[in-house]
């Protein structure tokens, strides 16, 4: 059993994703798993060279030290083609050549309608391949965030699983990997919230039982938009490594007591741990963060 965290190699860690690297290890260590580190490097396009070297320094730098050795994405693509050709095989997937444009002429909320559901095309070429839907009811309960229900669209649209270019998707690959890791729980922000339906329905296709869910709530700066890569948000800087774990943890509701404050980072997380209260952490998907 273990929790992970699971960054993307698109630049180095800001705070929005250290308070994901912090609630994942609190969470993975109260529960008495292994904390795992994951490196989504499956978007080549997306991918900061040494983007991946800095985050694992990073982390090291503020005292959060993973179990096991780091898993690399772009490692395991065989894998994920083996499951694609697993679900083409039970004819659970189907080839789809429907630009963006074209499904945003169709479908106004830009939810995919299953338009090449029935066309049976070829797999081979310029096609995304593309999960039949489940059910229509992927509700779950969040142990952070409570009961999560989402709109019917969301669940009646079968998602890409491989991109049109080639590339395998997130939830594919997200999945496949909790499910071999031994993920029993997975900790992250909750701009993924609208993920685990998806997320759901391959733990379905591929019979195994789904982990339990921790949506963190989203550091957003004063515009409404989330800290991130995209937006620019700073990276978190190592020498100051003590003072902005103090202020990930307060973020997350587990305040460190000013005594503590100057300490080094692993006797900071020590202590943050043996205070460690999972229901601290505000059930809210958003909080405004001024630095
Ligand atoms: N790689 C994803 C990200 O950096 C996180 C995936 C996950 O935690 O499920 O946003």
């Amino acid at each position: 059993m273990a929790g992970r965290f699971a960054p993307s190699p698109s630049g180095p860690l800001h705070f929005g994703s250290l308070i994901a690297a912090v609630g994942s290890y609190l969470i993975a260590k109260s529960r008495n798993t292994q904390w795992l580190v994951r490196i989504e490097d499956i978007d080549p396009p997306r991918e900061v060279q040494g983007a991946s070297d800095i985050i694992l320094r990073q982390l090291e730098a503020f005292g959060l030290h993973w179990d096991s050795s780091v898993l690399y994405q772009s490692q395991r693509l065989d894998r994920y083609n083996e499951i694609i050709e697993e679900l083409k095989s039970r004819d659970l997937v189907y080839a789809c050549n429907c630009t963006r444009k074209k499904i945003k002429a169709r479908n106004g909320n830009g939810y995919y309608p299953n338009i090449c559901a029935a066309k049976n095309l070829s797999f081979n070429g310029d096609v995304a391949i593309r999960l039949r839907h489940g059910h229509d009811d992927y509700h779950f309960v969040d142990k952070i965030q409570g009961s999560c229900q989402f709109d019917d669209s969301l669940y009646n649209e079968d998602f890409t699983i491989r991109r049109k270019d080639g590339l395998i998707a997130y939830q594919l690959a997200v999945v496949a990997d909790d499910i071999e890791q031994g993920i029993d729980h997975v900790v992250r922000g909750c701009d993924l919230l609208d993920s685990t339906p998806r997320q759901l329905r391959l733990y379905e296709v591929l019979s195994a039982k789904a982990p339990d869910w921790y949506h963190l709530p989203l550091a957003i700066n004063p515009d409404g938009n989330k800290l991130s890569k995209q937006n620019h948000a700073p990276a978190i800087d190592s020498q100051q490594a003590s003072k902005l774990l103090c202020h990930a943890l307060e973020f997350l509701g587990q305040p460190v007591a000013l005594e503590l404050r100057q300490e080094l980072p692993v006797a900071i997380m020590d202590y943050a741990l043996s205070q460690f209260r999972l229901d601290q952490i505000p059930a809210s998907q958003q909080i405004l963060y001024l630095d």
